[in-house]
C-alpha cells in the first residue's frame, strides 16, 4: 500500500473545483463516461495496431446505482491503469491522459475519436461525490490497482484483486447530491449528455418482446380468435445510438434516414423537417453535422428543440450562438466539432478565427443547399417558400454574404401567386415600370385585404405587384434599395405609384372629360392635400375610377 500527496500546489483544491470548476454538477457524470469511452477507444486503437495483445471484444460502459449503499458506479472495459499509469494519470490534477494519448500516436490516432484533454474532468466526481474509488486492471500484464480519495489531498493506492480488464468508478454520493442516486435522474442526464456516444452505455434491464417467438393464434369456443400472450426476455438497457447518422457519409444515407434521425434528436416532435444539410469538412478545421429546416410556426416548441452542440459525440450545449450565425439558430439538427474552444466566454469565442470560419462554412452549405433545392425542383421549393422565407430574408439583412448568394434562390412571390427572382423580375418590369429617372419602381403588396383596390387599379394599369408581408421587409427593402443600383420599391397604396411612366395610355376613362374635371375638385375639397394625393383613373377594367394615395415617405415614417 503506498500513500501520498495529490500533486497539486494549491493546499486543497477540491473545494475549488467543487465551487467552480463546472457551474453546473450534473456535467460529472458526462466526464466520467467520456473517460470510460476514451478509455475503450483507446484499447480500440491499440489492438488494431497491435500494441495490445488483449480481446477488444463488444466493450460496453455500464452505470449503475446502488441506492442502499448510497453509491453510483461507472465501470468499462477499457484499456485500464496499472499502479504506476494511476500515479501519472490522476494523482496529477490538470495532467491529461488523453492528450499525452493523441501525442503519441499522432497520426494513426487523429480520427480516433478520444473526447479528453484537459486533464481536469476526472475530478469533477467530488462535485457530487464525498468519496471516490478507483478499481482498475490494465489491459497488459500489470496488476490490478485500487485508489481511494476522500476530498482531501490525500489519497491511498493499493493492491486489487480485480481480474477483469477496465476500470470501475465508485461515487460515494455525498449527502447534497443524492439526487444522482434517482433512476430517473440519471436517466436524464444520460439521454441529455450521451444519447449518441460511441461505445453502448448499459444502464439497467428492460423487457422487449422475444424476437424469436410468434404467439400462436387458437380458435375459442365462441369461435373468436385468441393470441397466445407475447412472451418477454431480459435485456440490457442500452441508452445510447453509437453510430448516429451525422458520423455517417452522407451517400451512405437515404432521406428516411435524415427523417429518422430527426425523430431521434426531437422525440417531441411531430411535424417532419423541409429538408436537411449534411455538413462535413476535415480542412481547415474538422466539423460535421446535420442540419434541418423545419417548418417556421409560431408554436412554443420552437424555442425548445434547437441545434445542439457536440463534441466527439459528446453533447455539450444547445447555445450556439457564436458559432451558428445567428440567422441560422431557428434551425434544428447537431453540429460535432471538436475545434471549438468550449470551456471559454462566448465573447472570447466570437473572436475566434477558427470559430469565425465555421461560421462562414455554415452560411455557406446553407446557401448552396437552398440554391441546389430551387435549381432541382423550383416548384418545390416555391411551395416551401412560406415557411422558409423568415430564415432567408433574416439572412439577407444580417450576413453580406448571404445576401450575394441568396439572389440565386430568394423568391419574390407577386400577389397572383407567382414567384421571381430577382433577376427575374428585374427583366420582367425593367421597361414597364420606370420613372421618370428611369429608375425601376417595384411595386409591392403588404395586406391583400386592406390594400385591394390599390392592388386591382396597379394590375388593371400592367403593373406586377409583389405581395411582401413578413415582418422585416421593411428592413428588407431598405437593404435591397441601397444595395442594388437605381431602384425603389413603392407599397401600392403610396405615392410613388404615381411617378412610375405610363406604358398604356390608351386606355379610356368611363367618364367625360366635364364630369372628371367635377368629380377631381369635388373630391380634392373632401380630402386634406397635405396628407394625399388623388388620381383620377383612365382605365376601362373594373378598378376604381379613383385612387387616393398616401406620399411614400409619410407611410415609411409611421412604420
Ligand atoms: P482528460 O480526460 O482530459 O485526459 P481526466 O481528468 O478526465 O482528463 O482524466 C485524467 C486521465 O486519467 C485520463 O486522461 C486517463 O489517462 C485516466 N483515466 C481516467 N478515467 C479512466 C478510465 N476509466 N480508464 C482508464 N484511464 C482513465
Ligand atoms: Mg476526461
Amino acid at each position: 500500500m503506498t500513500k501520498g500527496n495529490i500533486n497539486v500546489s494549491v493546499e486543497n483544491i477540491f473545494p475549488l473545483i467543487k465551487k467552480f470548476l463546472y457551474s453546473d454538477h450534473e456535467i460529472f457524470l458526462r466526464e466520467l463516461i467520456s473517460n470510460a469511452t476514451d478509455a475503450t477507444l483507446k484499447l480500440k486503437h491499440l489492438t488494431s495496431i497491435g500494441e495490445s495483445k488483449s480481446e477488444y471484444g463488444n466493450p460496453v460502459i455500464e452505470v449503475k446505482i446502488d441506492k442502499k449503499g448510497k453509491k453510483l458506479h461507472i465501470i468499462d472495459q477499457g484499456l485500464g491503469m496499472s499502479a504506476d499509469e494511476v500515479e501519472k494519470y490522476i494523482n496529477q490534477v490538470a495532467f491529461s491522459g488523453a492528450e499525452e494519448f493523441l501525442d503519441k500516436y499522432k497520426d494513426s490516432a487523429k480520427d480516433s475519436g478520444i473526447i479528453g484533454h484537459f486533464g481536469l474532468g476526472f475530478y469533477s466526481a467530488f462535485m457530487v461525490a464525498e468519496k471516490v474509488e478507483i478499481i482498475t486492471k490494465s489491459h497488459t500484464d500489470a496488476p490490478a490497482a485500487h485508489w481511494t480519495c476522500d476530498g482531501s489531498p490525500e489519497f491511498t493506492l493499493e493492491a486489487s484483486d480485480r481480474t477483469q480488464r477496465g476500470t470501475e468508478i465508485i461515487l460515494h454520493i455525498a449527502e447534497d447530491s443524492t439526487e444522482f442516486l434517482e433512476e430517473n435522474r440519471i436517466s436524464e442526464l444520460l439521454s441529455k449528455y450521451n444519447k449518441f456516444m460511441p461505445v453502448p452505455i448499459k444502464f439497467g434491464t428492460k423487457e422487449i418482446d422475444d424476437p424469436e417467438f410468434t404467439p400462436k393464434v387458437t380458435k375459442g369456443e365462441d369461435g373468436k380468435e385468441i393470441t397466445e400472450p407475447q412472451k418477454k426476455i431480459t435485456v440490457d438497457n442500452i441508452i445510447n445510438n453509437p453510430n448516429p447518422a451525422w458520423t455517417k457519409q452522407p451517400t451512405e444515407l437515404e432521406d428516411a434516414d435524415y427523417k429518422s434521425f430527426y425523430r431521434e434528436l426531437y422525440p417531441a416532435q411531430f411535424e417532419e423537417p423541409l429538408f436537411h444539410i449534411h455538413l462535413n469538412v476535415d480542412y481547415p478545421f474538422n466539423l460535421t453535422g446535420i442540419l434541418y429546416f423545419p417548418k417556421m410556426t409560431n408554436d412554443l416548441n420552437m424555442q425548445k428543440d434547437k441545434i445542439q452542440l457536440y463534441q466527439n459525440q459528446v453533447y455539450v450545449t444547445d447555445n450556439v450562438e457564436g458559432i451558428v450565425p445567428e440567422f441560422l439558430t431557428m434551425l434544428r439538427g447537431v453540429i460535432d466539432s471538436p475545434d471549438i474552444p468550449l470551456n471559454v466566454s462566448r465573447s472570447y469565442l466570437q473572436a475566434d478565427g477558427a470559430v469565425k470560419k465555421i461560421s462562414s462554412y455554415i452560411t455557406r452549405k446553407v446557401a448552396d443547399k437552398l440554391k441546389s433545392l430551387f435549381n432541382e425542383n423550383r416548384e418545390d421549393f416555391e411551395q416551401k417558400w412560406d415557411d422558409i422565407k423568415i430564415v432567408i430574408e433574416y439572412g439577407m439583412l444580417s450576413e453580406d454574404k448571404f445576401f450575394e448568394k441568396a439572389d440565386a434562390f430568394a423568391l419574390y412571390p407577386t400577389v397572383d401567386g407567382k414567384f421571381y427572382t430577382y433577376d427575374e423580375l428585374f427583366n420582367k418590369i425593367k421597361d414597364t415600370q420606370t420613372d421618370k429617372d428611369g429608375k425601376l419602381v417595384i411595386l409591392y403588396a403588404s395586406n391583400k385585404d386592406t390594400q385591394h383596390s390599390y392592388i386591382e387599379s396597379a394590375k388593371a394599369k400592367g403593373y406586377e405587384v409583389l405581395m411582401l408581408d413578413s415582418p422585416i421587409v421593411s428592413h428588407l427593402i431598405q437593404k435591397l434599395e441601397s444595395s442594388k443600383e437605381n431602384i425603389s420599391f413603392a407599397r401600392v397604396d403610396g405615392d410613388h405609384i404615381n411617378n412610375l411612366i405610363k406604358k398604356d395610355e390608351t386606355a379610356i376613362s368611363k367618364l367625360s372629360e366635364e364630369e372628371n374635371a367635377t368629380l377631381e375638385t369635388l373630391l380634392k375639397e373632401v380630402i386634406p392635400q397635405e396628407k394625399f394625393s388623388v388620381q383620377l383613373e383612365a382605365s376601362d377594367s373594373d378598378a376604381s375610377p379613383f385612387i387616393i394615395t398616401q406620399p411614400e415617405f409619410m407611410r415609411r415614417m409611421k412604420e
